[in-house]
This record gives structure tokens, C-alpha cells and sequence, in this order.
């Protein structure tokens, strides 16, 4: 069996859930001489919003001017490059275009070039068919104009959260996974008391960045209520043999409902065909369904018109923190002194995280007169990647670590040392999915089908626990449930 800790810890700040948003925080926070923990309902960070998403490091054209949006989406959009290098995680400024379709499109078009501008975002303008067709030759020989934003990215969302919540560990954040935070009060003395799964925690401040359930954290404390109506998009992944079908990331002019349906590039080279915009009740109704996934279709055979449906290599969905005050909450809740607020982070959230983390952290420690920490450490190495290396690198690989050699995912080209590593390191990994986001075993065509049996033999080693414990996210999915010999059985079965 894991050992399972239960505190009774007291420190200065605590930060509620384990997404890109709240990992930014934390690591903002590690700046300061702080002694901040992190709560995470799931078996591991990175497990709500920011796991599911587009990817898009967005320009900032499309937030209404004056929001927090609009301001953090830029602001973000500005940091990436910065964050990405000390962070080491692969970014790729791939441009994005929104397309019309008919001659009529070009006035919206030219409506978002004007609000971009006014939040301030550089580098926008308006090409016709011609300059189009010479960037993406694939595109639907019905698209007429499109608006080019410059600034437009891409990123691992994974990656991305994870490598700020292992650079926040370093500089001595704790985190805490399983910890389900149930109730957060204020005692007379003014320290707030945060109720958790994993124990109970004091702090003199408390950071909520819950994603889908920030309300609820909220609404426990303040008066100020707002309410989050979760909106599901659903996608489709196709397969890495079209990575160079399409550059930049194509959108469709945007609705009420949100940015559209696009067609993006990952970093990774596989292509993303969604989100759909659909409300629904249960927020964590993850589910994909035949009309999401045929809306995707539908909606994005504009822009791609021979979507290759044999080279889908999976579908999923993920879930948006929408507000009713359609807009992100950011900062001290006018009624609850010391508690912080990243609530309804719903898109452009990935790309506004470092800004809004920068933001709350500079909140925290100027209210708790905090000191700057003078061994805060900006820098984090990425898991060296098998599949990036050239034959030298390789070979030198093997020589200093034989796992090295030993390719467990296939079709990604993961090995046996990057899994195991992915464990080791500060919050690693303890799930099947944990690795798989860490190190992308199992994201590949055979989705996991060939390396899961090995995966879960090396977390049964490095965690000491029983195959039959390991799990794919933690609860109760566990992947085995018996043996078909027990010990001695199996010796004489393989006689
Ligand atoms: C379909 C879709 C497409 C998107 N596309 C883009 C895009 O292309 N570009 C972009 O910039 N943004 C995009 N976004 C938005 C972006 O993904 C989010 O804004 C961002 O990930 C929010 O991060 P977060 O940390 O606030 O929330 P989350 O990632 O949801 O994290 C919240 C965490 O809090 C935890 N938690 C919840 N309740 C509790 C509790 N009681 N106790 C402890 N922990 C708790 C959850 O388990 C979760 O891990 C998209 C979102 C969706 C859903």
C-alpha cells in the first residue's frame, strides 16, 4: 500500500488546485519567502482545464477591451517566450489566422484587427486569398481572407503546467495531490483553516485558483458570488503523419459561444480538429459524444475540407470554467481579507496563466510584506527527450543511463529512463496518465495498447507498491484487479 500522510500543517499561503493558473501562482509565490503549499483535489496536477484544451498561446484579439481577459491575455502572450525558456518547454510561434469564408467576413475581420488593437495587440492584419493560399496551401479553396495575428503560438499545456508546479517544488512549494479541499473558514484571529482530504491546513492566505470549481471555494467564503456554467468542447486528434498539412492555427470568425471550431498544429505534430460549445450541467462530464464529435466534423471540414478520418488517433473533451460574470475574478475578494481569487479562467487562461500567476503572487506577498527569496531559482530542465536526440546524443545517453535503450512507448519512442524519471522528479508522476503527460507514453497511434503493461511494471518498481495498486488517474481506476498465478503458480507454469 502508498503511505498516505494526513497534515495538520500551518503556513503562509495556500493554493487551491494544481492547474496551469494555480502552478503559476505557486511558482510566482516561490519568488517570495513564503512557505506555500498547494492543494489538488486529483491524483495529480494538471488534471482539470488545463490538461484539455486548444494549446493556443492566442494573440489577444479576440477578449472584449477593458476585461481582465483582454488585459491578461496580453500581458500573458508577452511572458511566454521568457517562461518557456527557464522552463524549458518547447513553444512554437506559429502564427494564427482567422478565416472567412465569404466576402462578407471581411468586415468582422477587420472588427477584430480594431479590438485587437485596442488591447494592445502588435503585429495584426488583414490578407487576402492570394498571400493566403501562399501560407497554407491545404486550406479550403472556399476561405477568401483571413485576419493574421503574428503573435499567435503554441504550446504543451501539460508540459507547461507541469514544468511550472516542478520549478515551484524546487524553490519549496509542497504540494499535495488527493487533497479535495471541503472547507475554508476564518478564524477570529484572521488565519484561515482550509479542510482537506489530506488534513487540515492554516495559512494566512489563501489563493483559490479551482478552475470549474472556483465558485464553490469562493462562495464559501465571500458574499461576492459568482457561478460557473460549465461549457464542454469536444476535439478530435489526428494522427502526426499530416503534421505539415497546415502552419499556422485556423480559426473561423468567432460567435457568442466562443472562438469557433479551428484547425491547429500541437508542438507535438499532431493536429487538433475543435472545440465544439456546449452547455452542460455536470462539470465534470467529460465525456465525448457522437453529435460533438460530428459538429467538429461538420465545422471543420470548412477549413480542412478531406479531414482524414482514418488517421484519428483519439477524441476527447474538455470542460470551461464560464462565469456568469463572463469574465476572469481576479484578486482579493472585497469581503474575505487574505483571499485571493483566479476564478471562471476560461479561455484565454493558458495564455494569460503566467501574467495572472505574476499578478496574484505580487498580491499575496505585498499584503503579507513578504521579502523577495534570494535562492529563487528561475531555471528548470526538462526530461531529455530520446526522440529529439541525433545518433551522438543517443549513444552518449546510453552510456551514462541503459535505460536509454530500452524504447517502452513505440510509437512516441519513449524509454524506460525518461519514465523513470518522470517519477523521480519533484511531483512526478504516480499514475498511468501521469507519465503519459510527462513523457507521452501511450499518446501515440497505439494509444498506450503495446507499453501500458510495461508503464505500470516501472511504477509498481519505483513506488513499491503492488501492479494490482497502480492506477491510471488515481481512485479506483486501477488497471489489474487479480493475478492469474500467484507466486509460486507462476514459477511452476513457466517450467
Ligand atoms: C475546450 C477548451 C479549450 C481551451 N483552449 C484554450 C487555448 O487554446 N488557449 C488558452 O489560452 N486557453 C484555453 N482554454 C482555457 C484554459 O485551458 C484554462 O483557462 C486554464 O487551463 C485554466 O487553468 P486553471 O488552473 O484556472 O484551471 P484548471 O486547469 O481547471 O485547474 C483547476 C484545478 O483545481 C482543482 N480543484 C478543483 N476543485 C478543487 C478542490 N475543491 N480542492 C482542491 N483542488 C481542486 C482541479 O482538480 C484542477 O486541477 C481552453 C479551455 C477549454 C476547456
Amino acid at each position: 500500500m502508498q503511505k498516505r500522510l494526513v497534515y495538520n500543517l500551518m503556513v503562509d499561503v495556500i493554493v487551491i488546485g494544481g492547474g496551469a493558473v494555480g502552478c503559476a501562482t505557486a511558482r510566482n509565490l516561490s519568488r517570495f519567502r513564503l512557505k506555500t503549499v498547494l492543494l489538488e483535489k486529483a491524483s495529480d496536477i494538471c488534471e482539470g482545464q488545463s490538461k484539455a484544451n486548444t494549446a493556443i498561446v492566442h494573440g489577444g484579439y479576440d477578449a472584449k477591451p477593458g476585461t481582465q481577459k483582454a488585459k491578461y491575455n496580453v500581458l500573458g502572450n508577452r511572458m511566454f517566450q521568457k517562461v518557456c525558456s527557464e522552463l524549458d518547454v518547447p513553444l512554437k510561434w506559429n502564427t494564427s489566422l482567422v478565416v472567412t469564408f465569404s466576402e462578407d467576413g471581411i468586415e468582422k475581420l477587420e472588427q477584430l484587427r480594431e479590438q485587437g488593437r485596442q488591447n494592445g495587440v502588435p503585429k495584426l492584419s488583414i490578407i487576402g486569398r492570394d498571400e493566403l493560399f501562399r501560407r497554407e496551401p491545404n486550406l479550403s479553396r472556399e476561405a477568401c481572407a483571413a485576419l493574421l495575428v503574428e503573435t499567435g503560438g503554441i504550446v504543451c499545456p501539460y508540459e507547461f503546467t507541469i514544468a511550472n508546479a516542478e520549478n515551484a517544488a524546487e524553490n519549496g512549494v509542497r504540494f499535495c495531490r488527493n487533497a479535495e479541499v471541503r472547507k475554508v473558514s476564518r478564524d477570529e484571529t484572521g488565519f484561515w483553516t482550509v479542510e482537506s482530504a489530506a488534513g487540515t491546513f492554516t495559512a494566512r492566505a489563501v489563493v483559490n485558483c479551482a478552475g470549474l470549481y472556483s465558485d464553490r471555494i469562493n462562495n464559501m467564503v465571500s458574499e461576492e458570488k459568482f457561478h460557473i456554467l460549465p461549457r464542454r468542447g469536444e476535439y478530435y486528434i489526428i494522427d502526426k503523419r499530416y503534421a505539415d498539412t497546415f502552419h499556422a492555427s485556423i480559426f473561423q470568425l468567432p460567435t457568442k459561444m466562443g472562438k469557433g471550431i479551428l484547425v491547429t498544429p500541437t508542438v507535438d505534430g499532431t493536429i487538433l480538429i475543435g472545440p465544439t460549445a456546449e452547455d452542460i450541467d455536470d462539470r465534470d462530464d467529460t465525456r465525448t459524444t457522437p453529435a460533438g464529435l460530428a459538429k467538429s466534423l461538420k465545422f471543420g471540414s470548412r477549413t480542412w475540407e478531406h479531414i482524414p478520418l482514418r488517421d484519428v488517433i483519439t477524441t476527447f473533451s474538455g470542460i470551461r470554467a464560464h462565469c456568469d460574470k463572463n469574465d476572469f475574478i481576479l484578486g482579493e475578494a472585497p469581503d474575505a481579507p487574505l483571499f485571493f481569487n483566479a476564478g471562471g479562467v476560461e479561455s484565454p487562461g493558458l495564455t494569460s496563466s503566467p501574467a495572472i500567476g505574476e499578478f496574484l503572487a505580487g498580491l499575496v506577498a505585498d499584503r503579507l510584506h513578504a521579502e523577495p527569496n534570494p535562492n529563487f531559482q528561475p531555471v528548470r530542465h526538462a526530461i531529455p527527450k530520446f526522440r529529439e536526440m541525433d545518433a551522438a546524443q543517443r549513444e552518449k545517453a546510453i552510456a551514462s543511463n541503459p535505460d536509454y535503450a530500452k524504447v517502452v512507448c513505440r510509437c512516441e519512442t519513449v524509454t524506460e529512463a525518461e519514465i523513470r524519471e518522470a517519477i523521480r522528479r519533484p511531483v512526478g508522476a504516480r499514475t498511468i496518465d501521469g507519465i503519459k503527460r510527462r513523457t507521452r507514453a501511450g499518446m501515440g497511434r497505439c494509444q498506450a495498447g503495446f507499453c501500458t503493461p510495461r508503464t505500470v511494471q516501472i511504477l509498481s518498481e519505483e513506488l513499491h507498491i503492488s501492479p494490482l495498486e497502480v492506477t491510471k488517474f488515481g481512485g479506483n481506476s486501477k488497471l489489474l484487479q487479480s493475478y492469474l498465478f500467484t507466486k509460486g503458480e507462476d514459477d511452476h507454469a513457466q517450467r
